[in-house]
């Protein structure tokens, strides 16, 4: 059988060359969704509400459990922030939050019928480090006594450097919290001004320092480009800043101008955005610098280190995906806690309550705060496998396929080659009979590549949804 393992990107390999690669991206880019999950959230049902999923999680059958908390409070609004969040300087919503997610994990262990150990536990935001030293440390322990960490369990947070103290650090340290994702986005300081987020690259330098020392395996740095005021230059000055402290992962997200979610980002007139020629050219460029100083470019905004965890389990096959983005340590359930949270089980989908005030009121009553979700059907089941080896692993096998839902992926699906063949003409995939491949140039591509395997998007052309661009 054919080795359909991802190619190792090299470097000056990884992307096609600029007329072309502006071609494609004309042929390609388009809106279309992240796919972090699928069905994608816009298809879910909001008839699915807390007494389906307080049945789903009754009958899971999970036998360990990835756990996500949203602690949704900044102190000041970043101007790009499409996030949910509440912008607060009131430290004392702190205390009846934290009680609020006590009850909760109650709930859904209780719903669950006792303990499941945490392989995964993510805490993000909003700002988790919002939370005082205390409060943290509150915080993990209500995580932990209902849902034991694991020996090896990965856990990790993500952290603002511009309000980290030294003492929240070395209190997520002492709770085994061995991933730390910092926040960056931008070092350049009119970049800075204009999305209203100042930070020190002395201050990040000495966190990171201070977190490899007290022994976290893993930092983790955001970056955007396409942002107000950057141009190549300057994003290759930030990039140069932040190879010195060399992440072991770094994600490289495209700024989404999503106005009719974030008001925030109503401040920023298109013409101040970099233009389309522009942004694809910062983006070109960081590809090529972050490849050529030795990250493997995993597709969908990751990069990591080779010797990274991710960047492994990418070589052996063993990548996955959920809520969080790429992972090695999904458990066989993921349960997200706190406002907005996004749980998936393995046939089904929960989201809570966005609205603070709303997902309080939930809880206070002893509810959960399921506001919609979903129960897949087996070609929903069948779809989402084929999107996430897409996404994962960068192939599909026929025989993976066949082993996995005992159909033929082409009796199943027997237009695939018609529906594919673009990609195939193109050179971003291949096939050899045994399955398709990602080429390293098409990892750019994953996005409208999944969207071949979507059965919604063609049922929702009367009423479109409204994503993001895709490259
Ligand atoms: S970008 Fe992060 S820190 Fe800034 S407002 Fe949004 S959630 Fe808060």
């Amino acid at each position: 059988m054919a080795d359909l393992r991802p190619d190792t990107p090299k470097q000056g390999s990884t992307i096609p060359e600029p007329s072309r690669l502006r071609e494609l991206i004309g042929r390609y880019s388009g809106p279309g969704p992240r796919y972090t999950s699928y069905p994608t959230v816009p298809e879910w049902r909001t008839d699915f509400g807390p007494k389906d999923y307080r049945e789903a999680l009754a009958g899971c059958g999970a036998r360990s459990v990835s756990i996500y908390v949203h602690v949704p409070f900044c102190e000041r609004l970043c101007s790009f922030c499409a996030c949910n969040r509440t912008i607060t300087q009131d430290h004392d919503i702190a205390g009846p939050f934290l009680d609020r997610i006590e009850r909760e994990v109650g709930l859904v262990a209780e719903a669950m019928g006792g303990e499941r150990p945490q392989v995964q536990l993510a805490i993000g935001g909003g700002s988790p480090n919002f939370l005082r030293t205390d409060e943290l440390d509150r915080l993990a322990g209500i995580v932990d006594t209902r849902f034991p960490p694991a020996a090896d369990a990965e856990r990790s947070i993500e952290l603002d450097p511009r309000r980290t103290e030294d003492e929240q650090l070395e209190l997520l340290l002492a709770r085994d919290f061995n991933r730390v994702s910092f926040g960056v986005q931008d070092l350049d300081e009119r970049v800075q001004q204009a999305i209203n987020r100042h930070s020190r690259p002395e201050r990040l330098a000495a966190l990171v320092d201070r977190a490899r020392a007290g022994g976290a395996k893993g930092i983790n740095f955001d970056l955007i480009y396409g942002l107000p005021e950057q141009n190549v230059e300057s994003f290759q000055e930030t990039l140069r800043k932040v190879l010195e402290l060399r992440p072991d992962r770094i994600a490289l997200y495209g700024y989404a101008h999503v106005t009719w979610i974030s008001k925030a980002q109503r401040s920023f007139e298109k013409k101040d955005l970099p233009t389309p020629d522009l942004r694809l050219a910062i983006f070109a460029a960081a590809i090529e610098r972050l490849c050529g100083e030795g990250y493997r470019y995993l597709g969908m905004d990751h990069f990591a280190l080779p010797e990274d965890s991710l960047a492994v389990a990418a070589d052996e096959g063993r990548l996955t995906r959920n809520f969080m983005g790429y992972t090695v340590a999904a458990g066989d359930a993921l349960l997200a806690f706190g406002p907005s949270g996004i749980s998936e089980l393995s046939r089904e989908y929960a989201q809570s309550e966005k609205e603070p005030e709303a997902w309080d009121d939930c809880i206070d009553r002893g509810e959960l705060p399921t506001v919609r979700g979903l129960r897949l059907t087996d070609d929903d089941v069948e779809r989402r496998w084929l999107i996430r080896m897409l996404l994962c692993a960068g192939r599909i096998s026929n025989d993976e396929f066949f082993e996995t839902f005992g159909i033929a992926l082409r009796e199943r699906l027997p237009g695939l080659d018609a529906e594919l063949d673009g990609f195939l003409q193109d050179g971003l995939l291949e096939t050899d009979g045994e399955g398709y491949r990602v080429t390293p140039g098409g990892r750019l591509f994953l996005r409208p590549l999944a969207m071949t395997f979507d059965a919604y998007l063609s049922k929702s052309k009367d009423t479109p949804r409204r994503y993001s661009a895709t490259v």
